[in-house]
């Protein structure tokens, strides 16, 4: 009775917020959805938006500690939606699946909160702790009005949760056997090696940036960086575009342009790996600039109160012995776990929601069996933070 009632509430709220076409940052009245929810349980709302961007923040405050659910509504474009088998903002159900954008990614986990949330409450209206909800509409976009700004206008408030869950769609195969506890740093390098442009014919005259730059990009490619630890891979550096030649074939370039990416573990910083290949281009002699952009530094949630109740959590609802993982790529929780003053201890955070196997995807979709042990998950992890 009490599955049923709580299968048909996040049913409902999912198909309700897949209708909204919430296309990054466009938040199309989901929060507004989400923030009546919330103000019937006496949840204090407020938008701190910015640019175009939505963002709601949401907090029942008590004494104890502070659980926190982050999320976004913004959702991919569609992609040709002539392709979709139904239209991507009419949610519809097929073969045990429910059908529309934003239907993992995160619609259905956000849904899932609001009733675990509205659950845990019926059951003990005089909850100790604190429950918060952090929803932004940029998630898949820029992401700068979005978590992180919302982030800076509370921290300065004094305001900072201990726990966070982030809905985003963690799980593989089965829902709850995938939950991740951290993610690799993103170090993007944009490399400009100066030669001189000349004829090929007098390279005594010229001075080939591509002959001057392969015996250091084979290095860079092939360094070592560390072997990881218990929590992650190895560092890697890849490169994903070179670019250098007029087209002709009788002219030496007077200029190579090299993008390259590194995904870093703890083991490393932004700083130490800049210093690293600006040391190794420099010994080769080249003439070079080096641009660098930070996407994100990695963070990690290391085995503690957090993860020990979403791993019984999901035991509980699933059976499942549930895998921490570090993989992937970015999401809001690189700046929850940062949040405080320098020197404070790191929010713990994981990512936990339904299979991300259709995100992004035409005909995006998620398991309708999902979606109420999805909701029991997060009742029972508020349950054993909070009480
Ligand atoms: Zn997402």
């Amino acid at each position: 009775m009490q599955n049923e009632r709580i299968q048909a509430a996040v049913h409902a709220l999912t198909c309700e917020l897949i209708k909204q076409p919430s296309v990054t940052p466009d938040d199309q009245g989901c929060q507004q959805i989400l923030a009546a929810r919330l103000q019937a349980l006496g949840f204090r709302t407020e938008q701190i938006d910015r640019e175009g961007v939505s963002n709601l923040w949401a907090v029942r405050a008590g004494s104890g500690p502070h659980l926190m659910f982050a999320g976004h509504t913004d959702v991919v474009p569609t992609g040709p939606t002539a392709q979709w088998s139904s239209p991507p903002f009419s949610p519809t159900e097929r073969d045990g699946y429910l059908y529309g954008r934003g239907a993992a990614d995160m619609k259905s986990s956000l849904a899932a909160m609001i009733v675990a949330v509205e659950e845990t409450l019926a059951s003990n209206p005089a909850l100790p702790g604190t429950l918060s909800f952090l929803i932004t509409s940029d998630e898949e976009g820029e992401a700068i009005h979005g978590t992180q700004y919302a982030i800076e206008v509370l921290r300065r408030q004094g305001i900072r949760p201990d726990y966070c869950i982030v809905g985003e769609p963690s799980s593989s195969i089965q829902l709850g056997d995938v939950v991740r506890c951290g993610r690799r740093g993103s170090l993007n390098g944009v490399l400009t090696v100066h030669g001189i442009q000349g004829h090929v014919a007098y390279p005594q005259d010229a001075d080939n940036p591509i002959h001057a730059a392969l015996p250091a990009l084979t290095e860079l490619t092939q360094h070592t960086w560390d072997s990881g630890n218990a929590y992650y891979p190895p560092t890697s550096l890849q490169v994903s575009n070179i670019h250098a030649g007029t087209g002709a074939s009788n002219v030496i370039p007077g200029q190579l342009e090299v993008h390259f990416n590194l995904r870093f573990n703890t083991e490393q910083t932004s700083a130490g790996l800049q210093q690293t290949i600006e040391t190794l281009l420099h010994r080769h002699g080249l003439d070079f600039e080096l641009r660098w952009h930070l996407s994100g530094p990695p963070f990690l949630t290391q085995h503690g109160v957090l993860t020990a109740a979403v791993s019984a959590a999901i035991a509980e609802h699933t059976g499942l012995s549930t895998e921490l993982s570090t993989s992937g790529g970015t999401s809001d929780g690189r700046f929850i776990s940062p949040w405080g003053e320098p020197g404070q201890q790191r929010v713990e955070v994981v990512e936990l929601g339904p299979c991300n196997q259709t995100i992004h995807k035409i005909d995006e979709k998620v398991a309708l069996s999902e979606l109420a042990p999805l909701a029991r998950i997060y009742q029972s992890v508020i349950e054993r933070i909070l009480r």
